[in-house]
């Protein structure tokens, strides 16, 4: 019988034999790569004599055809409800209510966590030489930054008064033609980003958290968020993990916990990829590193990620990519992104064993080079097929 996941009062999941997961199928290119994705859950998951009971909500331009409504109540409060979900790419409407409806769902679930892990799978062609090198787990603040949506435009009487109230107060010269941004960090947003990030590493075995921020630039920002990274592992870790400062760099069993300059950082996650290991960093850091490192491993087609609240246990797992408007309508494009999100998801249920039977499935799909157009224009002599096959071609191998 299908049931509600539930949260467990130490703060783990309850999951039932047949839980009812909510999702989006998506916009674009969703409509085929959310039943190549779902097919491939599905067999993974029977073949471990497990079942999820999916549940249809609506988001995006399906929502909007058939209730006038990008984003219904109803989706919400079944994401809330039912604690884990999964959803395909949304198209952003133009010059709608709503900025973003992934940003809107990340914002009333408070899913403070966006989840990116990225390493290679074997077979995957790459840009560079040792891909199998890259094996990183990003934690990316999801609430605060510059993505805040705190802006006032060029020439308004809003940021005129803003102007003169910085000038008056503050002695602060702005140009009065500037448009302005604001850009909160707090601590609280800061310590349960972190905390996420050096649970994640002990709970894993994982070598070391690094702190990626722009704190020689931005110090009560990105400074104060390298800071309070260190804080809270003497406060809440000292057992588990140190801080690179407390230990001269030589942590001997404990997490190692440090922190890197933004833009170095860009370039040491190609020279040197096995410094890096999880990643904690703010929201703009992460938009800027999670792509070039998804570049590195095979492109946003594969990419996969989840937003979570670990207090209140919601998730919700999605392809990293958008609607790739040019693609859709056809059964093209590579559902490997969120066939991934869905073994990220698999993993947070706890269903290990058929989460790791698609990842070998997947590799031996590849190394068979049977690929979507995404890859095969990369590898040579290999097949290319469509979403709709290699989702059958991954069952074949599972
Ligand atoms: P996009 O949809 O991510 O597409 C950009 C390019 O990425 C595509 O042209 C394609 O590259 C590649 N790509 C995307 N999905 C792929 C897949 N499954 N397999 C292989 N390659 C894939 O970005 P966009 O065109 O900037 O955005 C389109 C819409 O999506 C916008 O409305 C945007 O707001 C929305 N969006 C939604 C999300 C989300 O729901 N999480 C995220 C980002 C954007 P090639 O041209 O090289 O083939």
């Amino acid at each position: 019988m299908s049931e509600k996941i539930t949260l467990a009062a130490d703060g783990t999941l309850n999951v039932p034999v047949e839980p009812i997961i909510p999702f989006i199928e998506g916009d674009g290119t969703g409509v085929y790569i959310w039943p190549a994705a779902r097919a491939v859950l599905d067999a993974a998951a029977a073949k471990r004599g497990r079942k999820v009971a999916w549940k249809e909500v609506l988001a995006g331009e399906k929502a909007f055809n058939e209730t006038g409504d990008w984003l219904p109540e109803q989706t919400v409060i079944d994401f809330r409800d039912h604690l884990v979900g999964i959803k395909g790419p949304l198209t952003t409407p133009i010059g709608g209510g709503i900025r973003s409806l992934n940003v809107a769902l990340r914002q009333m679930l408070d899913l403070y966590v966006c989840l990116r892990p990225v390493r290679w799978f074997t077979g995957v062609p790459s840009p560079v030489k040792h891909p199998e090198l890259v094996d990183m787990v990003i934690f990316r603040e999801n609430t605060e930054d510059v993505y805040a949506g705190l802006e006032l435009e060029s020439g308004t009487k809003e940021v005129a008064k803003l102007i003169g109230f910085l000038h008056d107060e503050y002695g602060w010269d702005i140009r009065h033609d500037s448009g302005i941004g604001i850009k909160p960090i707090s601590t609280t947003g800061s310590k349960r980003l972190i905390r996420a990030a050096v649970q994640y590493a002990v709970e894993r075995g994982r070598k070391s958290v690094t702190m990626v921020h722009k704190g020689n630039i931005q110090k009560f920002t990105e400074g104060a968020f390298r800071g309070w990274g260190y804080d809270l592992v003497r406060e809440e870790f000292a057992d588990v993990a140190v801080g690179w400062d407390d230990c001269g760099g030589d942590p001997g069993d404990k997490v190692l916990v440090k922190d890197s300059i933004a833009d170095i950082t860009l370039q040491q996650v190609l020279t040197r990829p096995t410094d890096f290991d999880v990643i904690a960093t703010t929201n703009l850091n992460c938009d800027y590193l999670s792509d070039a490192l998804a570049a590195q491993v095979g492109g946003i087609g594969i990419a996969p990620g989840a937003n979570i609240n670990y207090v209140t246990g919601h998730g919700i797992f999605e392809a990293t990519h958008g609607t790739a408007p040019k693609y859709a309508g056809q059964d093209k494009v590579n559902p490997g992104s969120l066939l991934l999100s869905g073994v990220l998801m698999f993993e947070h249920l706890g269903w290990k064993d058929a989460a790791a039977d698609i990842i070998t499935a997947m590799e031996a799909t590849i190394a068979d080079k049977i690929v979507t157009y995404d890859f095969a224009r990369l590898m040579e002599g290999a097949t290319e097929v469509k979403c709709s096959e290699f989702a059958s071609a991954v069952i074949d191998r599972l």
